[in-house]
């Protein structure tokens, strides 16, 4: 689906987690299809235990944001999401959860985990606690990302990344700067 949609980028990207790579996944184009949105969503709620439940579904901004709704639209659940101000992720809008509230967390694209585990650390001081984690695509399958829920991924994609001082394509005058097309900034 993402080959399909021209979501599979190649150039020189810093990924949200500030590592470089060759590839870049952009999801916001594949979920641009609505119909691919539901798709993926019907794909990842298959992926949760049997006899699962959750009170709520949150996502952390902006990645996370089109696949979670439609998640939540399919489990019929609140919908909330997480965003970064002045780089700190956090819960806005006025969005409250009651004390032990289970809450699935859906992402669309997981390296390193980073923003999810922000997304889950805002969860838990806001007294809900994280159940499961769902994301599309697995970039990093062979990492173990420290979550602090059982996780679970509709494709597992191993592309390369490289901290910034280890990058080929920084050293190659070919590959140009790198740009970046993820949400979280520096
Ligand atoms: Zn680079």
């Amino acid at each position: 689906m993402y080959e399909q949609s021209g979501a599979l980028l190649r150039g020189h990207f810093v990924l949200s987690s500030g590592r470089h790579a060759d590839t870049y996944l952009q999801s916001a184009l594949v979920l641009m299809d609505l119909g691919n949105a539901e798709r993926l969503a019907r794909a990842l709620v298959e992926k949760l235990p049997a006899g699962f439940a959750c009170d709520y579904v949150c996502a952390p901004a902006i990645g996370g944001l089109v696949i979670g709704q439609e998640v939540a639209r399919l489990l019929k659940k609140p919908y909330i999401f997480t965003e970064r101000k002045h780089g700190v992720m956090q819960l806005r809008r006025g969005f409250r959860l009651f004390a032990g509230a289970r809450v699935l967390i859906v992402e669309d694209v997981v390296t390193t985990g980073g923003s999810v585990k922000e997304c889950a650390m805002v969860v838990d001081r806001a007294g809900g606690r994280v159940v499961q984690i769902l994301a599309l695509v697995d970039r990093a399958p062979e990492t173990d990302k420290g979550f602090p829920a059982p996780f679970a991924a509709l494709l597992d994609l191993s592309v390369p990344s490289w901290a910034p001082e280890a990058c080929p394509l920084c050293r190659d005058p070919e590959a140009g700067p790198p740009v970046r097309p993820g949400s979280r900034q520096a």
